[in-house]
């Protein structure tokens, strides 16, 4: 026996395809974890990519890098994100079609790291001329200011993407990068105005009282330390080591010049960050009749950032004023971020109409459970349902669904279809989100509990659904009377059902209209509908956006990258198996892998087949007279395919590896 380990033990193996065939989790687990002790964070299921958070600078990230990975077949290399980039790009270069790549893992597992490097790739390694370079550098320069405004420290990430995101990079017939166009979902406004301990708001208002220049902080009345300010100290922890504000502050700055926001735009935007604050520190008096109080000169000062004309007054009570205090606050600064996605988007737009293709990037929120879990948590598993049913619908179901239709033999592997839990949410009049607009249309009447019997009575049987009345006894025990749970595919969720909307303060939202900051007078325009006419609440708005996110992934061809996070630590070099192990089940890569290795990885349909490679064939070339399956049968037994590299389907050809297309289509570069 050998000492010695064999490269192999010692590095693992770079695509879970050529593992052992009966690969079980444990043996999954294994070859994860041997390739991140030789920090070798990236490894294949076919064409997806698993990437493991190494939490410490790689040298695998520089131009060098870049250059080796352009343009070279996908297998040839060592695995890494930049193969996979380079994989999708050609692929839509050569058949001229419309991509995405779908990045998921929970919070802290690297899936904006991920987006940001296949954005780096594209800048550096797509054709260029010097109006292109101008679109790449807005599309690398979004990316700070969106996460100033849109990150915050948590305690899994010190820089968590706090929204959804999805941007469009739009390509010309050369290649080159000419346009681009973002899409954001749900930003966490509660933020705002609360923050967990050892968490913080949003970075930009840190960068602010950090790193604003002396004038700009005098202008907005602002000092310099966060200590002062209720809106940033909530979380108990405005200063963070790994971040530094003040050099961040520049790079916002300097990025919000290059993406043509003029002076005026960042006056307005950040006498509105600036108003937040001050809105933060209001304090109220009661007066005679009970009703609430501004007690001294501080809503001058907001007023005049905002530039509002004095304020109407309102008969709130204390603890009403508060709650509308913040709700403004959040409303305020979630139309904002709006507004500067809108911004960048104009920036990054493309004018000339000619035909481009486009490759989609979407980073966006992992599925979450929290000891209590609310709206915001209700919303992001929603999701995380939906992008399960894209990825059953585009990947496990329509590639049986192919084999069986052109007869190809197959043993069908069994997976859970997760569609009956995105019907309990979002069917119409029974889905829970239809219940809860029910009961937002009743307000004063409605309430946590009757939206919980209301629940009971519609969806009680429903096999995803628990509550305490409708458990077992062991339910019981764990679930309060005014929770509801539901088994999603990646496991169980318990929510408290305050998820009704809130109120609305209609009374303030009109003063908002009179603002003279041009974005706030753009962010609350005059015609919003009042609050006589029925306002869409948030949820629906959010399911709105998910179908829309979803027609547009539907019709383009999909890549996934899927991220683990291997320790709750942040710590490098730290594997822990029960934390990946867990990961690994709800990302569904054992059955991605079992699909993968079932089938084929490239099918082409005989005409273009043949068409490509006939010249590579005496018999087919140059005038084949057969049928093209006939022809492409000739073609293949001529390059020596061997039996079990390939099947005959009823109109396709499928070849089970890419490498044996990789060969042929080498063999045809060089005749
Ligand atoms: P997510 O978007 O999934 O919540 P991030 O992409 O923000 O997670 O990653 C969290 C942190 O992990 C980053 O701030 C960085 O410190 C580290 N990290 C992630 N990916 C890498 C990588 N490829 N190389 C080095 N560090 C990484
Ligand atoms: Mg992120």
């Amino acid at each position: 026996m050998e000492a010695s380990l064999t490269a192999r033990d010692r590095v693992g193996i770079q695509d879970f395809v050529l593992l052992d065939p009966h690969t079980s989790e444990s043996a999954f687990l294994d070859n994860l974890r041997k390739r991140f002790h030789e920090n070798l964070i990236y490894t294949y299921i076919g064409t997806l990519l698993v990437s493991v958070n190494p939490y410490k600078e790689l040298d695998i990230y520089s131009k060098k890098q870049m250059d080796t990975y352009m343009g070279v077949n996908f297998f040839e290399l060592p695995p890494h994100i930049y193969a996979l980039a380079d994989n999708v790009f050609r692929t839509m270069q050569s058949e001229f079609n419309n991509h995405f790549i779908l990045i998921s893992g929970e919070s802290g597992a690297g899936k904006t790291e991920a987006s940001k490097k296949i954005l780096q790739f594209y800048a550096v390694s797509c054709p260029s001329t010097k109006l292109l370079n101008n679109v790449r550098d807005r599309l690398l320069l979004s990316n700070p200011v969106l996460e100033a405004f849109g990150n915050a420290k948590t305690l899994k990430n010190d820089n968590s993407s706090r929204f959804g995101k999805y941007m469009d990079i739009q390509f010309d017939h050369q290649g080159g990068a000419v346009g681009g166009h973002i899409l954001s979902y749900l930003l966490e406004k509660s933020r705002v105005v609360h923050q967990n301990h050892g968490e913080r708001n949003f970075h930009i208002f840190y960068q602010l009282v950090e790193g604003g220049e002396e004038d700009l902080l005098r202008w907005l009345g602002l000092e310099r330390n966060c200590k002062n300010y209720r809106y940033l100290v909530q979380g108990d922890c405005a200063k963070v080591s790994s971040i530094n504000d003040k050099s961040d502050w520049k790079t916002v700055r300097k990025a919000l010049s290059v993406i043509e926001f003029s002076e005026s735009d960042t006056e307005h935007l950040f006498g509105i960050i600036a108003s937040v604050l001050h809105l933060g520190n209001i304090k109220f008096d009661v007066d005679a009749r009970g009703y609430a109080t501004l007690n001294n000169n501080q809503e001058i000062c907001w007023g005049f950032l905002i530039r509002l004309k004095p304020k109407q007054r309102s008969p709130f009570s204390v603890d009403h004023a508060v709650y509308a205090r913040d709700a403004l606050a959040k409303a305020i600064y979630g139309r904002t971020f709006n507004w500067l996605v809108n911004k960048i988007n104009e920036s990054l737009a493309n004018k000339d109409s000619s035909r481009k293709t486009v490759i989609g990037l979407l980073d966006i929120y992992g599925f979450e459970v929290f000891s209590v879990n609310s709206f915001e948590q209700f919303c992001i598993n929603y999701c995380n349902e939906k992008l399960q049913q894209l990825f059953i619908e585009l990947t496990l179901k329509s590639e049986q669904e192919e084999y069986e239709m052109e007869g190809i033999e197959w043993e069908p592997v069994p997976y859970f279809n997760n569609k009956i839990i995105c019907d309990l949410v979002e069917e119409k009049f029974r889905g829970i989100i239809s219940l809860l607009d029910e009961e937002c249309l009743r307000p004063g009447e409605a309430t946590d509990i009757t939206f919980l019997e209301k629940m009971e009575e519609k969806i009680g049987g429903h096999p995803h659904f628990v509550t305490h009345k409708l458990g077992d006894q062991k339910t019981r025990k764990t679930l309060d009377r005014g929770d509801f749970r539901l088994l999603h595919y990646a496991g169980e969720v318990t929510y408290c059902s305050d998820l009704l909307d809130y109120y609305s303060f209609p009374v303030i939202f009109k003063v908002m209209r009179q603002s003279k900051n041009a974005i706030i007078k753009h962010c609350f325009p005059s015609t919003e509908p009042d609050s006589k006419r029925r306002p869409e609440t948030v949820v629906t708005q959010f399911k709105s956006s998910l179908v829309g996110l979803t027609e547009i992934l539907m019709s383009k061809e999909p890549w996934y990258v899927r991220c683990i996070k291997p320790n709750e630590a942040k710590q490098p070099g730290h594997f822990n198996d029960v934390l990946v192990r867990h990961q690994v089940k709800y990302l569904g890569l054992m059955e991605h892998l079992r699909v993968r290795r079932a089938g084929f990885a490239y099918r082409r349909k005989y005409e273009i087949f043949l068409q490509r490679y006939k010249p590579l064939c005496p018999d087919t070339w140059p005038n084949w007279k057969g049928t093209a399956a006939e022809g492409v049968q000739l073609l293949i037994k001529h390059l020596g395919y061997k039996p079990d590299e390939y099947k005959m389907g009823r109109t396709k050809i499928f070849i089970r590896h890419p490498r044996t297309l990789f060969a042929t289509e080498d063999a045809f570069q060089v005749c």
